[in-house]
């Protein structure tokens, strides 16, 4: 197997390569303090993406995608993560748009493909409930027809980016009678309907990421139904399985492994006043090297995969897995490895290493075994649907 660039590849990423040498002169480490909306920096980068076609590169052109390759959109994909660029809309361009891109009427990609790849609009995800979130099904918010309308009333809880989302994807039940599985259905809702309310939720590592969203009487035109009412459980599994494909980024797994590995060697490059690694932190290294490389490879079989117009099940689930404990070996390795200066949390403190980064990923990423699916629930889907165990 030959994992090198073929001719009009390595074009490709000498392009992506120049322009975000040109665009991002300055920029030398993820602000984890940044966040998505806002900043004019940020906007005015996502401008010049789109007018590249390159918010969603392997997006048709006919939705005013880039049509490039799926192995294309990976090399864009390593060498954004390479320069630590800002990255579009995730949930956007991640999995809502994919979807709508699989199940979406000609009207309603027209409507929503062209407006994200504007990388200025965000989407969130409306799928968890305080009593639904492994069994996802239980979900108890209602959809209930009312002439030209739905009218949805409940709950949903830990909405990422639902406080500067403009669209949600919604999972509602539409036959309480009907087996569980079979009585939802999936929307687009607008956001700033009347009867939305959203309350901020602050994350552990002190950053307002994800909320609560209540719904009180709020109407949905019935042409933001995507496919079929009380289809849209199957729905819902298509874009978990293209969430589940995005959450682990084996490049900036690497990334912050050779970082590590360089301060281990010396850590006056980071600025650190300290001793060398001890021989126990040393082989904890060599095993997150080793591991960095194994989810590389397991990103280029999802990658294969969507290649052939695939959409990656078990795979996704083994990938997000692997991907989001090894992130959290990885944050405990860094902090042995920086010792007191990986404590360090906030981005002006002159001894925040990597602008502080290590410090919030490690408190960041326990939540990355719990967003999109525990680690519990992937583990079933591997047994269950990849190697054909029973249930129990
Ligand atoms: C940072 C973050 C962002 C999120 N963003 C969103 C979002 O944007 N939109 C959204 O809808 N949701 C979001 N979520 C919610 C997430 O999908 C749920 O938290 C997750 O599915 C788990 O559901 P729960 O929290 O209700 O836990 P529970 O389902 O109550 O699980 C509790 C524990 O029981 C275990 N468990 C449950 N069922 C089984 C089983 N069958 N077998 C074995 N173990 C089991 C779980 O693994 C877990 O350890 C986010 C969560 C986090 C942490």
């Amino acid at each position: 197997m030959d994992f090198h660039d073929s001719p009009q590849e390595t074009a490709f990423r000498a392009e992506v390569r120049d322009f975000l040498r040109r665009e991002l002169p300055q920029r030398g480490g993820i602000d984890p303090y940044a966040g998505f909306g806002g900043a004019d920096f940020y906007l005015q980068f996502m401008d010049k993406l789109a007018a590249r076609g390159w918010v969603a590169p392997a997006w048709p052109k006919e939705y005013g995608g880039a049509g490039l390759s799926v192995v294309q959109q990976f090399i864009f994909n390593q060498e954004m993560a390479t320069a630590r660029a800002p990255r579009p809309s995730p949930i956007a361009v991640g999995f809502a748009g994919p979807t709508l891109i699989v199940h979406g009427t000609e009207d309603q990609k027209q409507k929503y493909l062209s407006e994200i790849l504007s990388g200025r609009v965000h989407w969130c995800q409306g799928y968890s409930e305080p009593g639904a979130g492994s069994d996802l099904a239980s979900l108890q918010t209602r959809a209930v027809h009312d002439g030209d309308d739905y009218v949805v009333n409940g709950q949903k809880i830990w909405t990422s980016l639902g406080h500067l989302a403009k669209w949600m994807i919604l999972l509602a039940r539409t036959d309480p009678d009907a087996p569980k599985h079979r009585g939802i259905s999936y929307f687009v809702l607008d956001m700033k309907s009347p009867g939305v309310t959203v309350r901020p939720l602050v994350n552990m590592a002190g950053t307002h990421e994800f909320n609560e969203v209540f719904f009180e009487d709020v109407r949905v035109p019935r042409e933001n139904l995507i496919g079929e009412e009380n289809r849209g459980w199957y729905l819902a599994q298509t874009t978990l399985s293209f969430e589940r494909s995005n959450i682990g980024s084996a490049v900036g797994q690497q990334q912050i492994v050779e970082d590590l590995i360089r301060v281990a060697k010396d850590p006056s490059t980071a600025g650190m006043r300290m001793d060398g690694i001890n021989h126990a932190v040393r082989t904890e290294l060599v095993d997150r090297y080793v591991e960095t490389e194994v989810a590389t490879m397991m990103s280029y079989r999802i990658v294969t995969m969507q290649a052939r117009g695939l959409i990656p099940s078990q795979e996704a689930s083994a990938a997000k897995l692997f991907s989001t404990e090894l992130n959290q070996r990885i944050y405990r390795t860094a902090m042995k490895v920086l010792g007191p200066y990986g404590q360090v949390l906030g981005r002006s403190p002159a001894h925040a290493l990597l602008k502080g980064q290590v410090a919030y990923m490690y408190l960041r990423s326990v939540a990355n075994t719990i967003e999109g699916g525990t680690s519990e629930i992937q583990r079933n889907i591997v047994a269950t649907r990849g190697l054909g165990l029973p249930r129990n």
